[in-house]
């Protein structure tokens, strides 16, 4: 007999959407652009200039999709509001018809039983406000904005996160290109990023200020930092990228500033002009480091460090590993359930967070209907399985997580990566708009129902 691994009682299982990946409808009932419609709409910023102008039609859709999550017994749903559909021009006039498109969702999903879970910002992010997350204006703009939707949807939705991965909204984004708006400079992104936190600690003061009932916190993407045992590099390169990926993010919003190391590090590279830098203003640490409820932690992968191959070692001090097919999603990402647990089990021995739900987890396969329509996405499921175990292992540990959102409800817009990374536990035939869910939508319901996994992979 295989072992039922059972999760807390009153654990909270659900799924996860953003706004500008399967809502499409992004010139309707009054919406103003994102950065991200202007980048799509870039040639050659996302792969096969694909843009999200209709994605999963959700926009349309939308009870549609919430049938489908209540006949699979899913019990929570996180999503995210897109800014420039209720604010089109980014501050001042309010457009209805968008507090009325999410109001209306939220009264269907509490109707089905789904338990929303709403993020304040996933990246869409008005291109009307001038300088973006560089313009430290844009703190206000996001504290009226978030003032406004949690006013008018905290009656109903009761668990709120506040910026999704600052690390991609700032990095990815302002220092290496790969996101709206694009830019390429270090000095920018972290600016940037010194911006979303203070967002993030806004966002808190008026959860605070309008509902006692509810709870708030961030979500950070976090992955332990492995240095490779057959070819390693330098712990320094280790502590460097750690210090990037995670403790820039963490530390201060557990209320011990910017990492030191890291404030040397960039002053070295020439990215910040001193240790304390001009753009951090007097209280900025303490409002960053407001208390929150709960820390939201989205894992996919580790991150594997190797020393470049010999002809490559002038132009690179490190690489990631690559791992063989078998090993790897089609993000080329490695799939590590270990590293789960370990970031887990770090982040509450080092910052003793209340509470941890786990906001994203998931992977990338294209599995599609077969000739009877059925989609057998095992690997997703292997996946799924393996993550589980981990998060199972990680609770019986001491970790207090109290829920796991599955990334993602369906498949859908995949930023510069266009539609061909499909991460959906439903299928979207794009041409048609239908909706299929795979196996692992239906192996995921039977998670649901037990509160548990086998411990075998064979279920
Ligand atoms: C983001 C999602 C994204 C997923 C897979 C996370 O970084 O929050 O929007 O689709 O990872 O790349």
């Amino acid at each position: 007999m295989t072992k039922l691994l059972q999760f807390p009682e009153n654990f909270k299982w659900g799924t996860a959407t953003a706004s500008y990946q399967v809502e499409g409808g992004v010139y309707e009932d009054g919406k103003g652009e994102s950065i991200w419609d202007v980048f799509s709409h870039t040639p050659g910023r996302v792969i096969n200039n694909e843009n999200a102008d209709v994605a999963c039609d959700h926009y349309h859709l939308w009870q549609q999709d919430i049938n489908l999550m209540k006949s699979l017994g899913y019990k929570s749903y996180r999503f995210s509001l897109s800014w420039p559909r209720i604010f089109p021009d980014g501050v001042g006039r309010i457009n209805q018809a968008g507090l009325d498109f999410y109001s209306k969702l939220i009264d269907a999903l509490l109707e089905a039983g789904i338990e929303p879970f709403v993020t304040l910002y996933h990246w869409d992010l008005p291109s009307a406000l001038p300088g973006a997350w560089l313009n430290r204006a844009i703190v206000e703009a996001f504290a009226d904005y978030s003032g406004t939707v949690i006013k008018a949807f905290g009656d109903r939705v009761k668990t709120w996160f506040t910026i999704n991965e600052p690390l991609c909204a700032s990095h990815l984004s302002y220092s290496w290109g790969e996101h709206a708006p694009g830019l390429n400079d270090l000095s920018k992104g972290l600016l940037a990023a010194h911006h979303l936190l203070l967002a993030h600690g806004k966002a808190v003061q008026e959860v605070r200020s309008a509902w006692k009932d509810a709870q708030v916190g961030i979500v950070l993407n976090m992955s332990c930092v492995n240095n490779d045992p057959d070819a390693p590099v330098s712990e320094d390169i280790i502590r460097h990228i750690d210090g990037e990926t995670n403790r820039w993010f963490i530390d201060p919003i557990y209320g011990r500033g910017y990492p030191q190391d890291m404030l040397e590090d960039y002053v070295k590279m020439g990215a910040l002009g001193s240790i304390s830098p001009d753009f951090i203003k007097p209280g900025d640490m303490a409002l960053i480091a407001q208390p929150t409820d709960l820390l939201g932690i989205n894992y996919y992968t580790r991150i594997f460090v190797s020393t470049p191959p010999e002809d490559q070692r002038e132009t690179h001090k490190f690489v990631r590993k690559q791992f063989p097919p078998e090993q790897i999603t089609e993000m080329d990402w490695e799939v590590y359930p270990q590293g789960f647990f370990d970031i887990l089990e770090r982040v509450h021995q080092d910052y003793h967070p209340k509470q941890i739900m786990v906001t994203e987890n998931g992977a990338s396969y294209s599995d599609g209907p077969d000739e009877s329509g059925k989609v057998h996405d095992q690997r997703r499921i292997e996946y799924f399985q393996t993550h589980l175990q981990a998060l199972w292992q990680a609770i019986q540990a001491g970790v207090p997580v109290t829920a796991y959102i599955a990334w993602s409800l369906m498949d859908n817009f995949e930023w510069a990566r266009g539609y061909a990374q499909r991460f959906g536990l439903i299928f979207i035939d794009y041409a048609t708009l239908k909706r299929i869910p795979k196996d692992s939508a239906y192996w995921y319901a039977e998670v649901i129902i037990r509160n548990g996994i086998f411990e075998s992979k064979q279920e």
